[in-house]
């Protein structure tokens, strides 16, 4: 493929929207961890590529930004302290590179925003955004580490934001353990790759922020350092290193979600998209019923369901809930919600998110004395891959190509250059 890619465009929506195949207490467990490893020196872009960060004109940055595939992910904003360890030496100095100085050993800097716009990042004093910038190092904030270098910028009222410029496949080892449990088998692991490789290439073509491209949280896909490295993710995306997937030479959204309940859905019957594609039409799976997901059944507050009825306008006490329209794999695309003050048709996709019901592959839904009464198939929202049928298929001997093939089908396999 010899298309360049755009790296400004909006982002259009998280990959599996809270409902990853990767249990949440494990990852508040890898979020505590600390890791000290000090990172090899060919994996630390700060030493290969010292200049990518001070060129003269925003678009001589955005072409080295992309010749490189550096991605800038938020770790923090509006903070008014931050204490930044590093495992090695490091150089901090300002953008324009009028102040600078150098710390030759391990230690932790002190960050903290001052008054009038100001910014201290160690003895450092400055308006203008600062770099620490790690040498044969690893930095490491809230017990997690980094391999790319920090770029601390002034905000409003005494505080700073935080962004790291990450290499791409270095930033996929701090996505891929909380999108998929590492445990999982490689196949499944390099598929999964593969999907934040392409979704993160996406998400980059229209982005909003000025200073960042990713958020390290749901609102993107979710990022907690690259320091903490697991056997099979390593060789997961090293073996797929720069592949990404196509349709029609373009890369689209690979969704990803984590049970589809038995089929995923075509993009455009649900709300993500009015348009249809072929890679995201939608695919049968015989490969998730072996997850706890795939079957369940919950009971949500009352109170809770009023009160997002109330956030769209309908007051008064829940008398019933119907499903009012459905995709052709059995998922509500709308929602009645009745009050004893009217009713209100909403999207089944905001009552998920607002009330934490699994999916809207609904079977059964009750307004009951102990509150609202659903069962369900599957979990997140059906569109792209089935992380639990990734594994089920992986089970099965299938590699990751194929897995691929069968969630996004009429999708090309293509290698970046
Ligand atoms: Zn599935």
């Amino acid at each position: 493929m010899n298309r360049p890619f755009r790296f400004f465009s909006a982002l259009i929506g998280v990959a599996c929207i809270g409902a990853c195949a990767v249990p949440s207490a494990r990852v508040k467990t890898s979020s505590a961890e600390v890791s000290t490893t000090t990172t090899p020196a060919a994996q630390n872009s700060a030493l290969e590529e010292p200049s990518v960060l001070q060129s003269d004109s925003p678009e001589s940055e955005q072409e080295k930004i992309q010749h490189h595939k550096i991605v800038r992910v938020l770790l923090a904003e509006n903070q008014p302290e931050a204490f930044i360890k590093h495992s090695n030496r490091v150089n901090i100095f300002t953008q324009d590179e009028t102040k600078k100085y150098k710390i030759s050993q391990a230690g932790t800097i002190a960050v903290k925003g001052l008054a009038n716009g100001q910014i201290q990042v160690g003895t450092l004093k400055s308006t203008q955004p600062v770099w620490i910038e790690p040498a044969d190092a690893t930095l490491e904030w809230k017990s997690n580490s980094y391999t790319g270098k920090f770029l601390i910028l002034p905000g409003t009222g005494s505080t700073f934001s935080i962004v790291e410029y990450v290499k791409l496949e270095d930033y996929l080892y701090g996505v891929l353990p909380y999108e998929m449990s590492p445990s999982w088998p490689v196949e499944a692991l390099k598929a999964q790759a593969v999907a934040a490789r392409t979704y993160t290439l996406k998400s980059l073509e229209n982005v909003k922020n000025k200073n960042f491209d990713l958020y390290s949280d749901v609102r993107s896909q979710m990022y907690r350092g690259n320091g903490k490295r697991y056997d099979n993710v390593t060789r997961a995306i090293d073996e797929t290193k720069g592949e990404i997937l196509t349709y029609q030479d373009n890369l689209f959204f690979t969704y990803y979600h984590a049970n589809c309940g038995g089929a995923t859905d075509d993009v455009s019957s649900w709300h993500f998209s009015t348009k249809s594609i072929k890679p995201l039409s939608g695919a049968s799976c015989n490969f998730d019923s072996h997850s706890k997901s795939y079957s369940w059944s919950m009971t949500i507050p009352t109170s809770k369901v009023e009160k997002y009825a109330q956030s769209v306008g309908l007051k008064g006490t829940l008398k019933s809930i119907r499903i009012v329209r459905k995709t052709g794999t059995g998922r509500a695309t709308n929602l009645t919600l009745s009050t004893t003050k009217g009713s209100k048709t909403v999207p089944c996709g905001a009552f998920r998110l607002a009330t934490g019901i699994r999916s809207c592959k609904i079977t059964r839904v009750a307004t009951t004395t102990k509150g609202v009464q659903f069962a369900g198939r599957g979990y997140g929202h059906g569109i792209g891959m089935c992380q639990d049928g990734a594994y089920g298929m992986a089970k099965r001997n299938h590699s990751y190509k194929e897995i691929l093939k069968h969630y996004y089908p009429g999708a090309s396999l293509e290698q970046l250059k």
